[in-house]
């Protein structure tokens, strides 16, 4: 197997124009890059503007540092690993520069994992994939369609910007396709896991690298979401906790679902913060939290909680707005 390689490089060369105009720009990087935030800042500098590096974690063009880079006169921000949201792209404070990280290497696919896709699904499927992986689609598609698999590729909603491309709060593109069943290109359970709870269809998984077929299993999962809502049934002081990120702030939902624990009697708290930890409980007294911002913290992270931590849609089954059944998976629009 080859070594798995980013290239970042090239995204930079490809702005060195815009990006020689100013003599101070942020910069955010993926967690996955932070190793190489020494030699990234060095390319930038080479071309002429000094760097300041966002400290806190970025997770997706849902976390953007326009706004305090704009509050200290920082004139623009290169934003590494994530593609744009074009639902927001209208509102940033300063000048974005959105450079691509994409896994290099080939995607060499091996009779028997297209025997196994073949076993696993239906004819007719649907391709999914995440930012790093995008340019290895239509390879992919290429070699199903000339092994007899009727392969498919869909643009997505307001949040995506490629065809093909998932978000873990948005599997728009899987969604809009009528389909058998999904293949997703990519590593990780989380993002095959949102198709299938988004779309109640079999997933089956193939990684970029390794060519290695997967099936995606959302029996654990599903089992402890239950729990977590069945544990939320108790509790009588709970906390709202939203975001003030651009892409990840829902305050209509946050002062919603406030008023509906009020109207039930509940005591309510609404906290913000740029990303939600447990630490920003402490000391109130909160029985159960629900998050408005990424479903991924509760979905994730929320296990690892003192305190039952649902999403929004798990919340709304314990106010008797939703029904338990399919479950309800969190995505935005
Ligand atoms: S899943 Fe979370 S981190 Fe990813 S784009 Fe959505 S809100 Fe942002």
């Amino acid at each position: 197997m080859e070594e798995v390689k980013f290239n970042w490089e090239e995204g930079i060369d490809e702005i060195e124009n815009e990006i020689k105009k100013y003599k101070k720009i942020g910069l955010q990087i993926p967690e996955g890059l932070r190793t190489k935030a020494s030699e990234i800042i060095e390319k930038i500098e080479d071309k002429g503007p000094k760097v300041f590096l966002w400290g806190e974690p970025t997770y997706g063009a849902c976390d953007l540092a326009d706004g305090p880079f704009a509050d200290i006169e920082i004139e623009a921000l290169i934003h590494m690993g994530h593609l744009p949201m074009p639902y927001h792209s209208d509102s940033y404070k300063i000048p974005v520069f959105f450079v691509p990280v994409r896994h290099s290497g080939n995607l060499e696919i091996k009779k028997e994992s297209i025997d196994k896709i073949k076993e696993l699904l239906s004819n007719e499927i649907g391709i999914v994939s995440t930012a790093q992986h995008l340019h290895l689609i239509e390879p992919l598609k290429k070699k199903l369609m000339e092994e007899g698999i009727d392969a498919h590729v869909s643009e997505g909603g307001p949040r995506i910007a490629a065809a093909g491309q998932l978000l873990g709060c948005n599997s728009s593109v899987a969604r809009k396709m009528k389909v058998d069943g999904f293949l997703y290109l990519g590593t990780g359970i989380f993002h095959p896991l949102t198709v299938a709870l988004s779309t109640g269809k079999p997933v089956v998984n193939i990684d970029p690298h390794t060519a290695e077929v997967t099936v995606t299993e959302p029996d654990l999962f599903l089992r402890q979401r239950y729990a977590a809502i069945h544990a939320g049934y108790e509790a009588k002081r709970w906390a709202i906790m939203f975001s003030t990120q651009i892409g990840q702030k829902r305050m209509d939902l946050t002062e919603k679902l406030v008023q509906s624990l009020k109207n039930r009697n509940y005591q309510v708290v609404a906290i913000g913060s740029i990303h939600q930890n447990p630490e920003q409980l402490s000391g109130l007294n909160i029985d159960a939290a629900a998050i408005t911002s990424c479903p991924r913290t509760a979905i994730e992270d929320g296990p690892t909680w003192p305190i039952p931590l649902l999403t929004v849609p798990e919340l709304q089954i314990i106010l008797g707005k939703r029904e338990k059944e399919p479950y309800p998976f969190d995505e935005f629009a």
